[in-house]
C-alpha cells in the first residue's frame, strides 16, 4: 500500500512539475520581453545588449532555482530561505497552505477539465495577484477553457460491467457441465480485460463523465424539476462516456468462482476489495472495478471529467457490497433461500446493525471518491413483465433495506435489460409503472440496448441506453461475428486468453 501511495505521489509530482515548468517558461519569456521593452526606452539600443544578457542570466538562475525548490521539497528544508512556510515540507500546518500547494490543487482541477474551479482555487489564495506563477496559471486555465468544445450529449455511450473476474481458472472452469460457469463466461469481464479497455479508451481520448452531467436540472416555482440537455466542455479530440456497474452485491452464488468477496476500506480509508485465496486466507487489494478505476484516475486525472466515477446499480436481496444487510438475514422467514441459510449457519455471530454500519462506512467512502448509487430493484426483477403490485412491494423493500445504506437516489438501472417502453417513443402519460416510479423519486432510467448510444432527455425524466462490455460481446466481437464495440476498442486485442469460447444465447 505504501509503495502504491508513493508511486502515485511521484506521478502526480511529475505531472505538476511538467505543467509548472511549461508555465514558468512562458512566464519568464513574458518578463524578459517586458524588461527588454523597458530597457530599450530608457537606455537606448547601444547599451541594451549587455544588460539584457545579464538579465537573461539572472532570470535563468531564478527559474532554475524555483524549479528545483518545487521539484524537490527536500531542498526546501536544507537551504530554503524563501519558502520556509511551504506546506510541501510542513504538512502539519494545513490551515496556512503555501501558494505551491494551492497551485498543485488547482492544476489537478484543471487536469480534470474544471477550469473555473481551478481559477477560483488560485484566487482563493490571498495576494495571488503578486505571484507570477499564480497569475500565469490563471491565464493558462482560461486559455485551455477557451479551446474546449461542447460534447454532443445525444452521442454519449454508456457502458457497464458486472463484478470483475479475479481468477478466470475458477470462473470459467467446467463450461460443459456447470451452467453458472457459462453465465460467468457470458456476463462477466476479467480484471485483465477491464484494465486493457480502460487504458485503450483513455488512449483514444475517452473521458469518463457522470450520468448526471448529461442533463441540466432546473426547479420551477412549484418545486418541480425539469430536465434539459446538459453542457459538457472538453478539449477538441476528447470524447465522453458514462459508466455503470451492476450487481455489486457479491452474491452468495459468486462464492468459489474467483470473484472478490466484499468491498472494504484499507488502512488509509480507501475503498478496496477483499479476496479469499485458494488456501482460505484473505487479501485486500484492487480486485474489482471500483479500486482499479480509482487508481487509474489518480494516475490519470484527465481520464475523468470533474472527478466523475461510475454509478453503481444495487439490488438488496443478498445485501450490498458483500455485506448481508437485508432484513431477511435477521427475520429468517420460512421461505429463505438455501444459500442465505447456509451463510447464516456459517456466521453465527451475524448482527444486522453491525453489518449495515460497515456497509454504510464503505458506501460513504465510495461516494466521497465520486461514485454514485442507483437502484437495480431489490429483487433483480423484470420490470417489463412484473405486475404493478410486485413493483410496488419491491420498491418498498429497496427503500427499506438499501437506501439507508447508500443514501437517496433518483437513478434506477433496470435488471435483465428490461424497460418500461421502447425507443424512441419513451415514457408517456398513462404509463402506470413509470408514473409509480417517478412518484417514488426516480428521474433517471437506464436499460440495456447495446446501441452505440441512446439518450432521451424529456422535461420530466432522463433516459439512457447501456452497452454491456462483457464476455459475450467481447468474444463475439473478437471472433468477428458481431461488430458493436469497435468505436471503443478492438475486442481481439482485449479478450482474455484464459476465456473459453462463449456459448450463444438460446
Ligand atoms: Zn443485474
Amino acid at each position: 500500500m505504501d509503495r502504491e501511495k508513493k508511486d502515485m505521489g511521484k506521478q502526480q509530482e511529475e505531472m505538476r512539475r511538467h505543467v509548472s515548468q511549461e508555465r514558468k517558461k512562458k512566464y519568464f519569456r513574458k518578463r524578459l520581453v517586458t524588461t527588454l521593452g523597458l530597457l530599450l526606452v530608457i537606455t537606448g539600443v547601444g547599451v541594451t545588449a549587455a544588460v539584457v544578457a545579464s538579465n537573461k542570466k539572472k532570470d535563468k538562475e531564478k527559474q532554475d532555482g524555483t524549479i528545483e525548490t518545487i521539484a524537490d521539497p527536500a531542498v526546501n528544508e536544507t537551504n530554503g530561505k524563501e519558502k520556509q512556510d511551504s506546506q510541501v515540507s510542513k504538512p502539519q500546518e494545513p490551515e496556512l497552505p503555501s501558494w505551491e500547494s494551492v497551485l498543485q490543487e488547482s492544476d489537478l482541477l484543471a487536469a480534470g477539465y474544471d477550469y473555473d474551479g481551478a481559477v477560483e482555487k488560485v484566487k482563493s489564495y490571498a495576494g495571488y495577484e503578486s505571484i507570477g506563477e499564480l497569475t500565469a496559471a490563471i491565464e493558462d486555465y482560461e486559455a485551455r477553457k477557451a479551446e474546449c468544445v461542447p460534447v454532443n450529449i445525444n452521442e454519449i455511450p454508456h457502458v457497464f460491467y458486472h463484478t470483475l473476474v479475479v481468477d478466470p481458472t475458477k470462473a470459467f472452469a467446467n463450461q460443459e457441465t456447470d451452467p453458472q460457469a457459462v453465465g460467468n463466461n457470458q456476463w462477466m469481464t476479467t480484471i485483465d480485460e477491464f484494465n486493457k479497455i480502460t487504458q485503450t479508451m483513455y488512449d483514444a481520448g475517452y473521458v469518463l463523465v457522470d450520468l448526471k452531467d448529461i442533463a441540466e436540472e432546473t426547479v420551477d416555482e412549484n418545486g418541480e424539476t425539469h430536465y434539459a440537455e446538459g453542457t459538457i466542455l472538453l478539449p477538441p479530440g476528447k470524447k465522453a462516456f458514462v459508466l455503470s456497474l451492476d450487481d455489486l452485491s457479491y452474491y452468495h452464488s459468486y462464492d468459489g468462482y474467483g470473484y472478490a468477496s466484499k468491498m472494504v476500506l484499507d488502512e488509509n480509508g480507501k475503498p478496496k476489495c477483499e479476496y479469499i485465496q485458494e488456501d482460505g486466507t484473505t487479501v485486500v487489494g484492487d480486485y474489482d472495478a471500483v479500486p482499479l478505476l480509482d487508481k487509474f484516475i489518480e494516475e490519470h486525472p484527465d481520464a475523468s471529467y470533474k472527478g466523475a466515477k461510475g454509478t453503481i446499480a444495487l439490488t438488496g436481496y443478498n445485501g450490498v457490497l458483500g455485506y448481508r444487510t437485508d432484513i431477511t438475514y435477521q427475520t429468517v422467514p420460512d421461505d429463505i433461500n438455501a444459500d442465505k441459510k447456509k451463510w447464516l449457519e456459517e456466521h453465527p455471530d451475524f448482527d444486522l446493525e453491525t453489518e449495515r454500519a460497515k456497509a454504510k462506512e464503505v458506501a460513504d467512502a465510495m461516494k466521497a471518491n465520486g461514485w454514485k448509487f442507483a437502484s437495480h430493484t431489490w429483487g433483480h426483477m423484470k420490470v417489463g413483465e412484473a405486475s404493478m403490485e410486485r413493483i410496488q412491494a419491491d420498491t418498498m423493500k429497496w427503500k427499506e433495506n438499501v437506501e439507508p445504506i447508500v443514501g437517496e437516489t433518483d437513478v434506477i438501472i433496470f435488471a435483465h435489460g428490461q424497460d418500461l417502453a421502447g425507443w424512441p417513443e419513451g415514457y408517456v402519460a398513462g404509463n402506470e409503472k413509470f408514473e409509480y416510479l417517478k412518484s417514488n423519486g426516480f428521474n433517471y432510467y437506464c436499460n440495456v440496448d447495446s446501441a452505440q448510444y441512446n439518450v432521451q432527455i424529456r422535461d420530466n425524466y432522463v433516459r439512457m441506453g447501456r452497452r454491456n462490455l462483457d464476455g459475450y460481446r467481447i468474444y463475439y466481437n473478437a471472433i468477428g461475428e458481431e461488430n458493436n464495440l469497435s468505436d471503443l476498442f478492438n475486442a481481439s486485442d482485449i479478450i482474455d486468453p484464459q476465456r473459453p469460447p462463449v456459448p450463444r444465447l438460446h
